[in-house]
């Protein structure tokens, strides 16, 4: 099945719902269900370690989002919220735009919110305010949609989705221990559902000539692992986890220390939440109710 009819046949099975914009779409009561059983299966896996449960909207403080650097390495992919803030005569001049079909956006000026890029961006600077951190270090648990502007026509790549994320602050070793025992979870939890997988190194898709050297360092120095699952095709499978190890760079940046004074590190592990029922819906077919009977178990119990 190439991308092209997967999405037609979400489409027409009523799974996800056109906008017309590539990469922005409407999800059934069924698609959303999955979701909702994939995120208990997640919690079955990881709720006894005690994360701290925390919750942001989908947008980030513009003045939080500039310094997390996040224009340095991706600026191709950042949607930052505008609004009107004209007087009548602007209003009046947008409203002609509108009815003429010109471009109405020149009016428009940057509000203080950013889209929230990752679902653990706003946490950093949260945690630094909140002061040294203990012994053990911390564990939250977050979930947020999250946007990026990579318009495409593969389902799997949309623009608005949603990553659960865990995020480890610690010591080098709490927070490599907490990959560590993440990365074997992970293929398990997606075993039992009985899809294909593989766990490779991985890069982020860093911006220019200068984000190539970056992107190396990262692979080289084995920072991010993927777990793939293929759903668009056999060749290039797709990323549904994602085990991320940011060495001191959080930490630095946002001033996350612990008692001593010394420098937190940090890594999350992000579950594509879209892309995992995006993988049970290309294997197992469009009906949830005709999954195989061990799927349907592992999920629904
Ligand atoms: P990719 O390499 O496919 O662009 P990524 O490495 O940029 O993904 P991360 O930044 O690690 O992804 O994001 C964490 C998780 O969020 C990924 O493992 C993936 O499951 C999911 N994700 C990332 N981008 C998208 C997207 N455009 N649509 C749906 N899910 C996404
Ligand atoms: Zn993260």
């Amino acid at each position: 099945m190439t991308a092209a009819t997967l999405i037609d046949d979400l489409f027409s099975s009523g799974i996800l719902i056109e906008t017309g914009v590539d990469g922005l779409y409407g999800r059934s009561g069924a698609f959303e269900e999955v979701i909702d059983r994939f995120n208990a299966l997640i919690t079955r896996f990881g709720g006894g370690d005690g994360a701290t449960r925390v919750h942001f909207p989908p947008g980030i403080s513009r003045t939080q989002f500039e310094k997390s650097g996040y224009m340095k390495s991706f600026p191709q992919l950042a949607g930052t919220v505008h609004a009107f803030v004209g007087n009548d005569a602007d209003h009046c001049r947008l409203l002609a735009q509108l009815q003429a079909g010109e471009d109405w956006t020149e009016g428009q000026k940057p509000t203080d919110i950013v889209l929230t890029p990752a679902a653990c961006y706003p946490l950093y600077p949260a945690v630094a305010k909140a002061g040294a951190l203990p012994d053990a270090g911390k564990l939250y648990d977050l979930t947020s949609y999250c946007f990026r502007h990579e318009p495409s026509k593969e389902p799997t790549r949309m623009q608005l989705f949603r990553m659960r994320e865990f995020v480890r602050i610690g010591t080098p070793e709490q927070v490599r221990g907490f990959r560590e025992s993440w990365l074997t979870r992970g293929q398990e939890m997606i075993g039992l559902l009985g899809l294909p997988l593989t766990v490779d190194v991985a890069n982020d898709p860093f911006f220019g000539r200068a984000g190539k050297m970056l992107a190396n360092n990262q692979r080289d120095s084995g920072l991010k692992f993927e777990l793939l699952i293929p759903v668009n095709s056999e060749e290039n499978p797709t990323a549904c986890l994602s085990f991320n190890y940011h060495q001191e760079h959080f930490g630095s940046l946002w001033g996350i220390k612990g008692e001593g004074g010394e420098v937190a590190h940090t890594a999350c592990v992000g579950f594509g939440m879209e892309r995992v029922a995006l993988a049970l819906f290309k294997h197992y077919g469009m009906d949830t109710d005709a999954w195989p009977e061990g799927v349907r178990k592992v999920l629904w119990g």
